[in-house]
């Protein structure tokens, strides 16, 4: 093996870690290894890594011993230190959920750093602490690696002050209020990305369609986010596998007032008990919605792909028309079924779907002629990751 550079990414949530390994080629980074610890503060956490053939290269069961955020980045350095052979670390990079007003760009995660993004943690209370966790204990075990933090709402910080706000007093809109946007390391690497799909996306007028577990719409203009579905918080906008997405806030007050719901319970069912679960009482998970022949399952695809084509004439209109409309992340990449809805939707906008080239795993969907073009374009928010932390560090070292 020869010496290079490598950088490790990490994706870390409330119970679980999940790392990539990239290696130094050239101009650019090729993925080699990923994996993920799962199953933290449960009794049964389970260590799996695997190559790009998606090879089982290292495996490791707790039994019986609970294990934290810092026991899984420990042993993670571990394991990365022992599989990188000549290569060394030179950087870790880490997907964070809020950047707030302050953050727009990725940042170099010094204790310093670290403590201003804790202070946002109100901001995204489910996800904000998992994500510092393990930087917190990378400047503990190995202060020598330069650790750089990307945020899910960097990208958006590039929106117009009128798409950044609610319709609320001033004094709350300063306390941060405001419409931030999410996703965003899944849009600006498919903002990267589309000009290798077509040059004249370059300067398009494009919605990208991120529709995985988590699901919002983001407005391009010439690659850059001029509006987005999701606001405050990562439960706005579309309804997700579990999230409700948009609702009428009265709702909240109903939910307090007369169901009697605490905080908390309210919060549950928003994140974890509605969507696509909490509609169709089967699953959260498109493949089985698809397979299913309950009418409910049915009910909460067609509300999903209600609510996609009315959030498309929104942004439609927030960017004065549209050129090209952009699926991504795991329903997006992958159901043809539900894109193929999607697009007659879209009708209305001038979008002629290719129905064989749809089905058939093609990149561009829509048909010769079609004045909207329609794409599918898978995303990789790890390799935004490795490419922010690699070109933060050579600027850096300048
Ligand atoms: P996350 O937001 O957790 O990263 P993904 O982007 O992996 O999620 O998307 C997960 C979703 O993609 C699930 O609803 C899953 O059912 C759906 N999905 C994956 N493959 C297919 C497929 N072949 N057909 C339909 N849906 C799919």
């Amino acid at each position: 093996m020869t010496t290079g550079n490598a950088i490790v990414v990490v994706n870390a949530g409330s119970s679980s870690i999940k790392f990539s390994l990239f290696r130094e080629e050239g101009a650019d980074l090729s993925v080699f290894l990923k994996g993920q610890i799962e199953g933290l503060y449960t009794d049964g956490a389970h260590f799996a890594a695997r190559d790009t053939g998606g090879e089982l290269v290292a495996e490791k069961r707790w039994g019986g011993e609970t294990v934290t955020h810092d026991d899984a980045m420990r042993r993670l350095l571990d394991f990365v230190h022992g599989r990188l052979g000549d290569y060394r670390v030179d950087a870790v990079g880490h997907r964070i959920v809020h950047g707030g007003a302050e953050f727009s760009e990725p940042v170099r995660l010094t204790t310093e750093a670290l403590a201003r993004l804790e202070r946002l943690t109100p901001l995204a209370p489910l996800h904000q602490p998992h994500n510092l966790a393990p930087v917190r204990t990378l400047l503990d075990i190995a202060p020598h690696i330069p650790q750089v933090g990307c945020f899910d709402t960097g990208f958006h910080a590039s929106q117009p002050p009128l798409a950044q706000a609610f319709a609320l007093p001033a004094e709350i809109t300063e306390r941060g209020v405001r419409r931030y946007g999410f996703h965003g390391l899944s849009y600006e690497y498919i903002a990267s990305a589309l000009p290798h799909y077509d040059p004249s996306l370059a300067q398009a007028r494009v919605i990208v369609a991120h529709l995985g577990n988590g699901a919002s719409l983001c407005a391009l203009r010439a690659g850059r986010s001029v509006a987005s579905t999701m606001g405050f918080t990562a439960v706005d906008g579309l309804p997700m596998g579990t999230r409700s997405g948009a609702l009428d806030p009265g709702v909240i007050l109903y939910l307090l007032d007369e169901l009697k719901m605490g905080p908390r319970e309210i919060e549950r069912l928003l994140y974890k008990q509605s969507g696509l679960l909490g509609v169709s009482g089967v699953s959260s998970d498109m493949r089985s919605l698809e397979a299913s022949d309950n009418p409910r399952a049915r009910l909460a695809i067609d509300l999903f792909v209600y609510r996609i084509g009315r959030e498309i004439g929104s942004l439609a209109a927030a960017l004065g028309g549209l050129d090209a409309l952009v699926f991504t992340a795991g329903i997006g990449e992958h159901s043809a079924s539900l894109r193929r809805s999607v697009c007659l939707g879209a009708a209305w906008l001038g979008l002629v779907l290719d129905e064989a080239a749809n089905e058939s795993g093609a990149s561009r969907i829509s048909a010769p002629g079609s004045r909207v073009s329609a794409w599918v374009a898978p995303t990789d928010e790890e390799l935004m990751i490795a490419r922010h932390a690699k070109r933060l560090l050579a600027g850096a070292d300048t």
